[in-house]
């Protein structure tokens, strides 16, 4: 399992996401980030800064 805590690179955040892979976790911190966050589109910048930041759960 992969996990993703939104505050470790929104600090405030306290959403944390889990799935089975990378993909998953994509899925639902996309919209996530556009609900929460204003984050209209997520660049290859953003893409790698939250999968540096995917950890093994
Ligand atoms: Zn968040």
């Amino acid at each position: 399992m992969k996990r993703f805590a939104c505050g470790d690179i929104i600090p405030g955040c306290s959403s944390v996401f889990t799935a089975s892979d990378e993909d998953g976790i994509f899925a639902q911190a996309v919209p996530h980030g556009a609900a929460r966050h204003g984050i209209d589109e997520v660049g290859p910048e953003l893409a790698a800064t939250v999968r540096a930041h995917i950890r093994d759960a």
